[in-house]
Formats: C-alpha cells, sequence, structure tokens
C-alpha cells in the first residue's frame, strides 16, 4: 500500500518547527542573528529537500530538532543553532564546508567540519584499536571547540528519541555507542537531564521487559506518592513562605535507569527503592552573595521537621563537582518512617545542573567573584577540566585503547578534593594519591615528589587522598619517575606525564648505556662494540633485548665496572681458559683468586648497591672469609667461601666465570651465622650461653632452638655478627663456658 504524503501540509509542519526554534531562541538573538538563522534553515531545508528519515519524515525534522535541543536543553546560542541546522549538510548533501565558510563565517565552518568527522565514527567496539582511534579524533575536536560535542550529544539525543524506525542491529549498536560515551560525556559536561534520557532510552532499547516493567511500576505507584510529596512539603512551604523565600518545590521520581541500576546493584525490588524521588527546592530571585547563606538557611528549615541523616549529607556548594554542579543535599526521615533526598539549590544552580556547561556563561557575568583560594568558581572547574582533556588529546604515547579507558575512568570518577597549603582547592578523580596531586601542580614536582605530607603527617607517594586533606609534596632532586607508579596513580594527567618522562627518559639512558659500553669495551678489549659484542653482553647480563641491556647500563642498574665480567666471555672467546684437572691446579687457581696481584678484583661490602651479588647459601659467607665471586646465569654475582663444598666444581667447569673477591675493609652490613653447639647439660647453661650472646657481646639472636638428650646440650643457634673477627671472639667466649664442650659454625646448608 503506497503512503500518500501531502506535500503541502508537511511544508507547513516545518515551518511551524522552524518557528517554534525561533521562538525559543528569541531571548538571546542580536542584531542579524534571525537573519542568519533563517538562512542555515533555507540552505539546510532546500538541500535536504528529497531526503527522508528512516520512519518516512522530511529530514530537515532532524536538524531542526537537534538545534531545538541545543537551544532548550543545553542552553547554546545562534552559533550552535546554526551549526545544528547545517550539521549533516556537507556530509549528506553537494555543499562544500567552504560554501558555509563563505555563508556563515569561520567558526560555524570549524563546528560542522568537526560534526562531520564525528559522525562516520561508531565505536560499538570500544576494544577495537580502529574504532578506539577515531574516538581519540572526535575528542579532538573537543580542544577546538566544545560545542562540537554539545552538538554531537543534541543529535545523538535526538537520534535516540528516534531510534524506533531502525532496524534492530542499528538499534543496539547505536544505543550501547550512546551508553559508553554519550552518556557519560553528557554526564561530565554537566548535562544530568540528557545524561538521564540517554541512559533510560539505552535500557529502553537493551532490555524493553525491564524498561516497561520499572516504568509501569512508577506510573502505578504515582498516585500513591504524590500524596505522600504532598503530605511531606505542606509543612515546608508553609515555612518557607512566612519566611518570605520566593521558591519551587518539587517532587520528582528518578530516572528509570537508575532505579533499574538500583535493582540490579543492591538486588532490591522496586517496592523496597526508599528513594524513588527526590524532593527539589529551588530558590529565585537569590543574590550571588546569599546564595550558601540562603540555601543553608532553607536546609536548617527542612531539618526543623525531618531528621537529616548526618552521613548524607553533600555539600556541593562550598565545593562544587569539577562539572559545575552545585546543590545541597540531605537525606530525611519522613513522618511515615522513609528516608527522603532534600536538594536544596538556587535558580541558576538549577539551571547549570539540567543544562550544565552552556548555562555557566549565561552566568558568567555574575559569577561570584572568589573570596579566597578555597572558594573556586563553576567555570574554573570545567574550564580545568577541559584543560585537563586538551592535554590529555595534545600527548600522543598513549596509545588509542588506552587513551579511551582513561578517558572514561575521568568521566565515571568521583571526584575528591583537597589543599595546596596556602589553601587552594584541587580537585581529583577519587582515588587519587599523593603522586596525583603533585603532578596535578606541576609536573616538575610530580617527577620529583618523593612523598606528602598529609595535614602534617608524612605518607608515601601512593597515599590515597581523603576529602579535605592538607598536602604538603615532598620532593628530592635524586627522585626519577618509574614505571611502578603507573599501578597507583589514577589522573590522566600524572599517568600521561610519568609515561612521557619514561619514554624520554628511556631514550636518552639507552643512548647513554651505549655510550658506557663503548668506552668500556674500548677501554679493556681496544676494540670498537659491534654488534656481536653486544649481543653476548646482553646474553651475559641476562636481558631479552640489547635496548633493555643498554637502558639498564644508562641508569647504572648495571655497573660500569661490571661490563668487566664481559672480559671472561671475550677471553674465552679468544681462547684463552684454565682448565683445573686435580688438586694442584685447584690449588693454584685458590692462590690465584686469593692473591692480591690483580686490580680487577671484585670488593664485597664496598658500595654494596653498586653490584649485584648475593652471598650463597651453600656456604653462608661473612665478611672476613676468604670468597670469590661466581658470575651466577640469573641472579648476578654470587659469592662463595674459598672452603664451599662447591668451589672446587665451580673452579673446575665454569671457570671462566669466577672472579676474584674481597670483603672492603669497611663492613657495613651484618651477616647472618649459623652456630652449632654441644656440651653437658647443667641447670643455668642455657642462661649462660644466652647471656654471652645477647648481654656482653651484643650479638644479635635471630634464632635458637636447644635439646637435651641423656645429659648431653645440644644448641643451635642463628647469630647476627659483622665479620669473622666479631663471630671467633664470639666461638671463643662461647668456648669458656663452663660445660660447653664444642661450639663449630655450621656450614651444611642445603640449598633453599
Ligand atoms: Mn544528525
Amino acid at each position: 500500500m503506497e503512503l500518500k504524503i501531502d506535500l503541502e501540509l508537511e511544508k507547513k509542519e516545518i515551518i511551524k518547527r522552524y518557528r517554534k526554534l525561533l521562538k525559543a531562541a528569541k531571548p538571546f538573538l542580536k542584531d542579524k542573528d534571525a537573519k542568519l538563522i533563517k538562512k542555515a534553515f533555507q540552505l539546510s531545508a532546500d538541500a535536504h529537500k528529497d531526503m527522508r528519515r528512516k520512519s518516512g519524515e522530511p529530514y530537515i525534522y532532524h536538524p531542526l530538532e537537534v538545534a531545538q535541543i541545543c537551544v532548550e536543553e543545553i542552553g547554546l546560542g545562534t552559533t550552535s543553532i546554526i551549526a545544528a541546522l547545517l550539521h549533516d549538510v556537507v556530509e549528506d548533501t553537494d555543499i562544500e564546508l567552504s560554501e558555509i565558510e563563505r555563508d556563515f563565517g569561520k567558526k560555524v565552518a570549524t563546528i560542522i567540519d568537526g560534526l562531520t568527522k564525528i559522525s562516520g565514527v561508531v565505536l560499538a567496539d570500544p576494544n577495537n584499536s580502529m574504532q578506539a582511534e577515531n574516538f581519540r579524533k572526535i575528542l579532538l575536536t573537543l580542544s577546538d571547540d566544545v560545542r562540537v560535542i554539545l552538538i554531537k550529544i543534541a543529535d545523538r539525543l535526538h537520534n535516540m528519541r528516534t531510534l524506533e524506525s531502525m532496524p534492530r542491529s542499528k538499534q543496539l549498536k547505536i544505543a550501547s555507542e550512546t551508553s559508553y560515551i554519550y552518556a557519560p560525556l553528557a554526564h561530565r559536561l554537566g548535562l544530568y537531564a540528557i545524561k538521564s534520557e540517554l541512559e533510560d532510552l539505552y535500557l529502553k532499547y537493551t532490555d524493553r521487559e525491564t524498561y516497561d516493567e520499572i516504568a509501569d511500576k512508577i506510573k502505578a505507584t504515582k498516585a500513591a506518592r504524590d500524596k505522600f510529596i504532598k503530605d511531606f512539603i505542606a509543612p515546608l512551604n508553609k515555612t518557607l513562605t512566612e519566611e518570605g523565600l520566593n521558591f519551587v518545590l518539587k517532587g520528582r521520581p528518578k530516572s528509570i535507569h537508575s532505579i533499574y541500576t538500583k535493582i540490579k546493584k543492591q538486588n532490591i525490588p522496586f517496592e523496597k527503592i526508599y528513594d524513588l524521588f527526590a524532593i527539589r527546592i529551588i530558590l529565585e530571585d537569590v543574590p550571588v552573595e546569599q546564595e550558601k547563606a540562603a540555601c543553608w538557611k532553607v536546609y536548617s528549615i527542612v531539618t526543623d521537621y525531618y531528621k537529616p541523616s548526618p552521613e548524607r549529607l553533600r555539600d556541593w556548594i562550598s565545593t562544587p563537582r569539577a562539572n559545575g554542579y552545585e546543590s545541597l543535599h540531605t537525606t530525611v526521615m519522613s513522618s511515615v518512617g522513609q528516608w527522603v533526598e532534600v536538594q536544596i539549590r538556587t535558580r541558576k544552580m538549577d539551571d547549570i545542573a539540567e543544562k550544565g556547561y552552556a548555562a555557566h556563561w549565561k552566568y558568567k557575568e555574575s559569577a561570584p567573584v572568589a573570596k579566597n583560594n578555597a572558594k573556586i568558581s563553576s567555570e574554573s572547574h570545567l574550564e580545568s577540566w577541559l584543560n585537563k582533556v586538551r592535554d590529555m588529546l595534545e600527548r600522543q604515547d598513549t596509545s588509542a585503547i588506552e587513551f579511551v579507558d582513561e578517558f572514561r575512568s575521568n568521566l565515571f570518577s568521583d571526584e575528591v578534593f583537597a589543599f595546596t597549603p596556602k589553601g587552594d582547592l584541587k580537585v581529583l578523580p577519587a582515588g587519587a594519591t599523593a603522586l596525583d596531586f603533585a603532578f596535578e601542580i606541576h609536573s616538575n614536582l610530580g617527577a620529583s615528589c618523593i612523598g606528602a605530607k598529609i595535614n602534617g603527617k608524612l605518607q608515601p607517594i601512593s597515599y590515597k587522598l581523603q576529602n579535605g586533606d592538607q598536602v604538603e609534596v615532598a620532593t628530592s632532586k635524586k627522585q626519577t619517575p618509574s614505571e611502578d607508579w603507573l599501578r597507583f596513580v589514577v589522573s590522566s594527567k600524572a599517568k600521561t606525564r610519568i609515561r612521557e618522562y619514561l619514554n624520554d627518559d628511556k631514550r636518552s639512558m639507552m643512548k647513554k648505556g651505549r655510550e658506557i659500553v663503548d668506552k668500556k669495551i674500548m677501554q679493556m678489549l681496544s676494540i670498537p662494540t659491534d654488534d656481536n659484542i653486544l649481543n653476548e653482553l646482553r646474553a651475559l647480563f641476562n636481558y631479552k633485548s640489547s635496548t633493555d641491556f643498554l637502558y639498564s647500563v644508562g641508569k647504572e642498574y648495571i655497573k660500569p665496572a661490571e661490563l668487566k665480567q664481559y672480559k671472561i666471555v671475550y677471553n674465552k672467546k679468544v681462547g684463552s681458559k684454565h682448565h683445573i684437572k686435580d688438586d694442584k691446579s685447584f690449588a693454584k687457581a685458590m692462590k690465584q683468586i686469593q692473591g692480591e696481584d690483580a686490580k680487577d678484583i671484585l670488593l664485597i661490602g664496598e658500595d654494596l648497591d653498586k653490584i649485584d651479588y648475593q652471598l650463597a647459601v651453600c656456604c653462608n659467607p661473612i665478611s672476613g672469609d676468604d670468597v670469590f665471586g661466581y658470575v651466577t646465569v640469573n641472579d648476578g654475582i654470587r659469592i662463595h667461601r674459598t672452603s664451599c663444598k662447591n668451589a672446587k666444581e665451580l673452579l673446575s667447569q665454569h671457570g671462566n666465570r669466577v672472579l676474584k673477591a674481597k670483603w672492603a675493609s669497611v663492613a657495613r652490613d651484618s651477616f647472618l651465622v649459623d652456630l652449632t653447639t654441644t656440651g653437658i647439660d647443667r641447670v643455668g647453661l642455657v642462661n649462660d650461653v644466652t647471656r654471652v650472646i645477647s648481654s656482653e657481646l651484643k650479638v644479635n639472636m635471630h634464632s635458637i632452638s636447644l635439646k637435651a638428650d641423656k645429659g648431653i646440650f645440644y644448641g643451635n643457634f642463628t647469630v647476627l655478627v659483622h665479620d669473622t673477627t666479631h663471630l671467633n671472639m664470639l666461638i671463643d667466649k662461647l668456648r669458656e663456658i663452663d660445660g660447653v664442650e664444642e661450639v663449630l659454625r655450621y656450614e651444611n646448608h642445603s640449598e633453599l
């Protein structure tokens, strides 16, 4: 059956809708604005004249509606109306961007260009890096003009409102994309009403049954709710009027989506949700400087009648949210035993809460002048968020998927606010740490942060900020950002800066590492470093890639002195080997190891942090023991005693990996030593032994186990000593104790 379309009637309808738009825009139209809007409308109507939407309606309805949303629901002005009217023209018709620029100016053209670029992007699968990259591009337009995003949201809202006529697959795709990015974006820009509607529509098209069920229940309970609200507000109404306040009282149910989330999250039935609605008190005609006082006055009246729940007081007037939201929320107990949320705000605050970003500009002129640093005006909050977004976009070194993830987590996050020592307020995403705070103030401050005094008490950089914390960042010139930091910072700024630093650092450290290697190899072997040598070095130090190896050298995780180990590998390669076949050659090798002749000797204990060594568990060497170093495959150098039962094998099988080593003269460490004692058991023996160890010699006892069997006493002690002299003194003292027969250093450790 063919559908008859009455073109004349349609034309009239188009004109009617256009007039409606003009009427809504009228209050702020200046000079030639109306003329320009008319021109844009005509151009758009003409360009789209043969096009229809999926619903069969004339296409021009769509740009008209989008423009209407821009005016009425977002509060945008002439430039945006024109851009909204023309937003699909360049993409869908023959009209060129240059024509738009000629007729409407550069600003409009830039916005439309941005909108055209976005329109092709579908972000149904956020894990697809192509789509993520596209999304990043979308947001790049945000850094040019945030109106692109606002108009895009209006466009998306109208598409969601008219999703019914779309095929099912498209419905799902558009709806999920909306919930994934556009609803959070609307939220972040303070467009609460639009955000709720987008979420409701998402639910409607993805879970129709649940949506209808909740919608029906809201409808069914309306009469009872209205009665409740009426009773609840009656005394408030009376008192507020008596106080001479000009106000509007509203009781509105929450959005279907938020009820749905509650049902799902808290697993409670619809009937059990007590905060199905909130009461809102909007104060009219409040002078800017009295806003806060007026809201608290209302709060005091409300709580005169109903007892408030102290933990559910939210003061977003003293500290507005980052998207500019200001309101005073309290949850009070009604006379019928039901909690009710009451939102108190001025008309201006309500406007900003409903229309978000754009409403700020309307009130900009009358914005409060900050009396002190702690009070930040709403605009600067939003400004600072937009700055952060710009900042994030300008850095190229994050992957697109990472970027979208971070961007979204920033969209969703609630805030935590903290103060500088001077009382400046900083708003950060919830979960932000002292380090995030440092980066928020300045990149250099973040990069050199070693901790922070939180309310006067020193805390680590990973300290999670609490609302109201006063933060004094502590820095050190020696500090440098590390990979580790990325595990606990939450703000995009900190993340990007740290990554940036690590990348820069990596490049310059690799370069430095290469220089060190070149120099050292030349010194040692008088040959230039080639790829072959580099690869052998990499293998020797057990790195997966030579870039990682060079980085570690540059960072001095591998000390220049350690590169000497390569000489052994090299010498082996060119044929100089020493084999140990018998006890005689072992003794000779041992003597060489203990000799003083070589300058290439490993000094253990000096600059402990320079050399990656461990004391072997098989022989448990302590300072003063005769030792040698053995280059292991995975764990750096291991120090063994020359008397170690494994020494022979190591020297004979892997002689090329043995290093001469001795203890540095100044021992800075303590060593654990196991002692075994046997003796004749008698009363007070244990007491004497422990007295000698702890009191007389002030040796720390780490563990002790004792047993007596048939008059014989066996004791095992683990003690902490400085070196062999210290140990020998202890052993001598113990041997002097009456009854003690033998004291031995226990050596036969098995590998752990
Ligand atoms: Mn559109």
